[in-house]
């Protein structure tokens, strides 16, 4: 079996969706496919979302939503008045059920029930799709067969049972049919959606394929695979044939953009080789990512992460950074959940970088205002070169205000304004 990915930066225009069709008729082996929601509109489910929660009107947002799905669809479909129009209609409503009612708290429980509706308006979509163009599948919810905890936007995987359904809920297929499903979501046993963080829709794939023992997933981008460097700021971008999963966690988790970091994890435990392949030029070769234990030498790669904030704590009782004021401060981040994507300490204070996700940073600092001193800095990009050269660091940090610098030995790092 195989699990392909499609991502909503693919997924834009009506010949996005003929050409998602014409790569699935070109594989000859059982498959499962994961779609995420449709180009922009997590960002605008976001949006809606949050003037839900805020107690606005989300009117607005939602007919840019409707007007997307309905104007792609019309394009595809034609007559809105046919079963797929009435179909995509009732999805719509339950979506203004959902933001008649009042508000669920807290934010992130209010956030997953709506956010999740981009996956289910794009698995919609695509079913209607592979109906009209006789592809012969079925559409499975990925909510009853990914069984999460209650950490909304974060969803924890509970992979026993996660395993159990997949496999119940393949073993009622046909051997070779083809299975639609949506990424992100899964659902926790209190009936919630619960999604498993921004651009999880590949740790879907990765949840599948360690569940149906699935002999390659391959994530399809608008890229030739994974390149040195993002090619929207890059001119002279070079592919990486392969790479280990090893590799691949470090670069994620520097904030390369290219996979979920959490996608690699269930693929390296069972060697599931992974591909980035090129969208609209299946035959290239992409890259494939996989157990390799030597890794072909390549030049640097460079990971711009933007919309970062500083910020340093300090005791108000100068005492000094020990292991105890460490730990205390770990224990906020964790409890607003806030991820630290690089951190430096001297005597009397420590510094964290991390994305400006400010609902959660706000809550932080007042947390810890009490009884610390807290300077901030914002509207930063954190900048990591593996491989790095003298070159590589000047092209990188010329013109900048370098804030922080760490260099290991594979690896450079560095806060700039
Ligand atoms: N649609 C979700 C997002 O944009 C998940 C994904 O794309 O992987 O974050
Ligand atoms: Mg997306």
């Amino acid at each position: 079996m195989i699990i392909h990915k499609f991502g909503g930066g693919i997924l834009k225009t009506p010949e996005a969706v003929g050409q998602l069709a014409d790569i699935l008729r070109g594989s000859s082996r059982p498959a499962l496919v994961v779609v995420s929601a449709l180009s922009k509109m997590t960002n605008a489910f976001e949006k809606v979302a949050r003037l839900w929660f805020g107690g606005q009107d989300t009117e607005q947002e939602m007919q840019l939503i409707r007007g997307f799905h309905f104007d792609m669809a019309c394009r595809l479909f034609g007559d809105p008045d046919a079963a797929w129009g009435r179909y995509l209609k009732q999805i719509f409503a339950s979506v203004q059920d959902l933001l008649l009612g009042t508000p669920l708290q807290p934010f992130d429980r209010a956030y997953d029930q709506v956010v999740c509706y981009g996956e289910l308006l794009s698995s919609a979509l695509l079913q209607t799709y592979f109906e009209e163009n006789g592809l012969d599948h079925i559409c499975l919810d990925a909510r009853e067969m990914i069984v999460t905890d209650t950490i909304y936007r974060d969803g924890g995987v509970d992979w026993l049972e996660t395993v159990r359904k997949i496999k119940e809920e393949r073993e009622k297929t046909k051997e070779d049919v083809l299975i639609l499903t949506q990424g992100f979501i899964g659902r926790a046993p209190n009936g919630d959606t619960v999604t498993l963080g921004r651009e999880g829709s590949d740790y879907s794939a990765a949840i599948f394929a360690y569940c149906l023992d699935a002999e390659d997933v391959w994530i399809w981008k608008d890229v030739p695979g994974i390149l040195n460097a993002d090619p929207t700021e890059f001119t002279d971008t070079v592919k990486l044939d392969e790479l280990s999963y090893h590799e691949v966690i470090e670069l994620a988790y520097f904030g390369a953009k290219v996979i979920h970091p959490k996608t690699i994890k269930p693929l390296q435990n069972k060697t599931i080789p992974l591909w980035v392949r090129d969208f609209w030029h299946p035959e290239g070769t992409g890259t494939r990512i996989s157990d390799l234990k030597v890794v072909p030498p390549t030049g640097p790669v460079f990971i711009r992460k933007a919309n970062q904030v500083l910020i340093s704590f300090q005791p108000r009782d100068f005492s000094f950074i020990v292991e105890g004021t460490i730990s205390e401060i770990f224990a906020q981040l964790a409890k607003f959940r806030i991820k630290v994507n690089l951190m430096q300490h001297g005597a009397v204070s420590l510094t964290i970088c991390v994305t400006a996700d400010m609902d959660r940073v706000n809550s932080l600092i007042q947390s810890m205002l009490p009884k610390f001193r807290i300077l901030y800095n914002s509207d930063l990009e954190l900048v990591t070169i593996r491989r790095y050269t003298p070159e590589a660091i000047a092209r990188m940090t010329q013109g900048k205000r370098i804030m922080v610098q760490q260099l290991s030995r594979k690896t450079a790092r560095f806060v700039l304004a």
